[in-house]
């Protein structure tokens, strides 16, 4: 029997399970898909936020401060890319920037640190791209942007390095309570563990009410559009929020790519459907806020899905049996806040640290950002380096097989852990031969 069992592999679950990793438990995830990060862990604004959003009081409010705060360490330790680059909330008209001095002040009693309103001359030398009706700004310093594919690779990495067992295909489907809580999958297969953690993202009220609790869940989605790489934004620049949320942004990509998005619009579950006028909405909503969007060629489309709870917040509390808890309801700044969360849920368990623990983690050597003596160094140790497979990414055979190893399992995977087919053509050079790769290589496995 396990001790714990988390379901869900998205930020949330990875992160309860490379917190538990830290301590002498036997530790179990199982997850629906094949691989992590395939729900609104994978589609998201990538943004560490400073906190000046959430409802002072609120769990968001608190999680998301003590996330930010704690990201920069955390991202060195896994080796995941993160970058301090703040935010600007743009205003405007005369109501617009009285709301960004509430934000202010709401920012600072949260907690949030460095907050300033800056006029639009100060405002145009962070971001020359303002559009001209910009009349002030709420900059927050402290605020990131991160490869959010990486960081949750990168924790189920170092918590699988660290003992933690990753059950993949695993659907759950029922529960029942005994010597332990058994959970059954679709298919029939089988785990029991003393407690259970929900972290199920948009199921996280269909598994809690399998678990005999009631936690409804409502679905709004975020689409975006993704341009290829231009210098358009060098920090995420938001429109000043309203009831709906914190507004269609234009933000850069670490990858140098930037988009724009998300929307928000209230839907069911599993929807990540993309209409044809939302291109146009987003090119409307953008222009309100940058200038030169539109000339810049768009490249994709993505849609990320947000669970909300009823009450608006985060759910992170037991349940009413035994052993049960409930992390739900994570919408954004659920990425932020993820490595909080872990870490005060798992102490709140009072466990004995474990011996053999290593925190740190090393990420997949990238040709792209090696050097011409690096790479050259590396095609004579390993002949795959030399096969391109991706031209647009420069990825080459033996980062794709690298990648399989650590647990890509399509081309999904192998995309968000190397960016190979994310370039310009979009993979209509390179998918056929990626799924070679993954044919011969998935043979033995
Ligand atoms: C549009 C959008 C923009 C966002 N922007 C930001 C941002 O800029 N900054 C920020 O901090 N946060 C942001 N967020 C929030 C953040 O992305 C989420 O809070 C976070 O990804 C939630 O993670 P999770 O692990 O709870 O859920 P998920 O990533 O959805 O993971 C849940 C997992 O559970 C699995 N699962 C479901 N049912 C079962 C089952 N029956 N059996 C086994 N496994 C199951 C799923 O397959 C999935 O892998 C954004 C969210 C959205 C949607």
């Amino acid at each position: 029997m396990y001790d714990y069992c988390i379901i869900g592999g998205g930020v949330i679950g990875t992160a309860v399970a490379r917190e538990l990793s830290r301590f002498d438990v036997k530790t179990v995830l199982v997850e629906a898909e094949n691989d992590v990060c395939v729900k609104a862990s994978g589609a998201n604004s990538a943004v560490i936020h400073s906190g000046y959003d959430p409802l002072t009081g609120s769990l968001k409010a608190k999680y998301n401060v003590q996330g930010y705060k704690v990201f920069a360490r955390y991202c060195e330790e896994l080796d995941v890319p993160y970058k301090k680059t703040g935010t600007l909330t743009l205003a405007t008209n005369e109501e617009e920037n009285r709301t960004l001095k509430n934000l202010l002040k709401r920012g600072k009693a949260n907690g949030a640190e460095g907050l300033k309103i800056l006029n639009r001359e100060q405002a145009l030398k962070l971001e020359p791209n303002l559009a001209d009706v910009v009349t002030s700004a709420l900059y927050s310093p402290e605020a990131g942007i991160v490869n959010p594919f990486e960081l949750v690779y990168a924790q189920r990495e170092n918590a699988e390095n660290n003992g933690v067992k990753f059950i993949f295909n695993f659907i759950v489907k029922k529960s029942s309570f005994g010597d332990g809580i058994t959970l059954t999958s679709s298919d029939g297969k089988i785990v029991t563990a003393r407690s259970v953690i929900n972290c199920a993202g948009e199921a996280g009220g269909d598994i809690a009410r399998l678990l005999g609790d009631f936690h409804p869940i409502k679905y709004a989605k975020g689409e975006y559009a993704l341009f290829d790489k231009a210098p358009v934004v060098s920090r995420p620049c938001f429109p000043t929020p309203d009831e709906k949320g914190k507004g269609i942004a234009v933000a850069p990509t670490l990858s140098g790519n930037f988009f724009v998005g998300p929307t928000s619009v209230k839907t069911e579950k599993c929807d990540t459907t993309f209409d044809k006028e939302t291109y146009q909405k987003l090119l409307r909503h953008s222009a309100k806020l940058i200038k030169n969007v539109g000339s810049v060629r768009m490249l994709t489309t993505y849609v990320g899905l947000r669970a909300n709870a009823m009450s608006g917040d985060f759910i992170i509390e037991k349940g009413r049996n035994n052993g049960v808890y409930h992390v739900i309801g994570i919408s954004s700044p659920g990425l932020t806040s993820a490595p909080a969360i872990a870490t005060e849920l798992v102490r709140s368990f009072g466990l004995r640290l474990s011996a053999k623990f290593t925190p740190k983690r090393s990420r997949i050597k990238r040709l792209a950002n090696c050097s011409t003596e690096d790479k050259n160094a590396l095609i004579i140790k390993n002949k795959a380096y030399g096969n391109i497979i991706c031209r647009c990414e420069c990825v080459s055979e033996a980062e794709i097989v690298e990648a399989i190893r650590r647990g890509a399992r399509d081309i999904a995977g192998i995309k968000k852990r190397l960016r190979a087919s994310m370039g310009k053509c979009q993979g209509c050079f390179c998918s056929h031969k990626i799924t070679a790769i993954l044919e011969r290589e998935m043979e033995d496995l």
